[in-house]
């Protein structure tokens, strides 16, 4: 079939995997505040605290494995025409063998100068944030050295991409929605002005998700759910 399937995922997808949402443990993120730790406002005067948080992140990366439904994603990008889009900052997707990933919201695995707007990929290793400095020889800023990462109060320089790829959504094609509260992104907007087939999987209902605006509605984890989308994604 020869539809165009763009996809927009969000930390539910990643769950199975070990890696927490934020939004299913009352607002904080593996234990932590949100706003204390992923805040452009205040990002610089928490400066060890936000390392801290980032270097956990990033290490327990390297100790978690994609899950079915980040297999199925790269086996739906191989048949059809895909964009995929997502909220989430691991890099799981792209060990599943996703290709042109748009991380919405950055990623662990790269830091970022705002002095000189350098980035680099870390990998999976922890930031020396009490020594550690911008690689760039004629930089070498201390203070400036984040993870790149797009915090609360910041914009996301992705997000045009995003309007883009989901205004282009023709009538044949299908939008398709995993694994987020629609908290951080307008999906109701986002369904309302889409012709295509829509498709969502949640664990649950969510109130800010009006799951009547979707044509298929798929509750439970993503890996459960990628049995009933692979059905209707192969049915024109
Ligand atoms: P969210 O935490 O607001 O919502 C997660 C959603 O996933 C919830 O609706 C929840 O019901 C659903 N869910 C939970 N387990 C699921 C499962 N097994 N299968 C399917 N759905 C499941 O997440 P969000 O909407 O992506 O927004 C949170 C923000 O926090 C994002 O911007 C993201 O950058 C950041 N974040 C990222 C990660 C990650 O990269 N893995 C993890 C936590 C938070």
């Amino acid at each position: 079939m020869s539809h165009k399937l763009v996809i927009l995922t969000g930390a539910g997808i990643s769950a199975e995997s070990g890696i927490k949402t934020f939004r299913d443990s009352g607002g904080l993120w593996e234990g932590h505040k949100v706003e204390d730790v992923c805040n452009g406002f205040t990002w610089k005067r928490n400066f060890q605290a936000v390392h801290r948080f980032y270097n956990e992140r990033r290490t327990q990366l390297a100790t978690v494995a994609p899950n079915a439904a980040h297999y199925a994603i790269a086996e739906w990008q191989r048949s059809y025409e895909t964009v995929v889009l997502t909220q989430n900052v691991d890099d799981l997707l792209e060990r599943a063998g996703c290709r042109d990933v748009v991380h919405l919201h950055g990623v662990l695995t790269q830091m970022r100068c705002c002095a000189c707007d350098n980035v680099w990929d870390i990998g999976y290793a922890a930031w020396d944030h009490e020594n550690g400095r911008c690689p760039r020889e004629r930089c070498r800023s201390r203070r400036a050295v984040r993870p790149n990462i797009v915090f609360f109060h910041e914009g996301a320089p992705r997000y045009r991409d995003m309007y883009r790829v989901i205004g282009e959504i023709g009538s044949n094609d299908t939008l398709l929605v995993m694994g987020t509260s629609g908290v951080v992104l307008p999906i109701n907007t986002f369904a309302k002005g889409v012709k295509g087939r829509k498709i969502i999987n949640n664990l649950k209902p969510e109130p800010n998700v009006d799951a009547a605006l979707f044509d298929h509605v798929f509750y439970g984890t993503a890996t459960e759910a990628v049995g009933s989308i692979t059905a209707v994604l192969s049915t024109p």
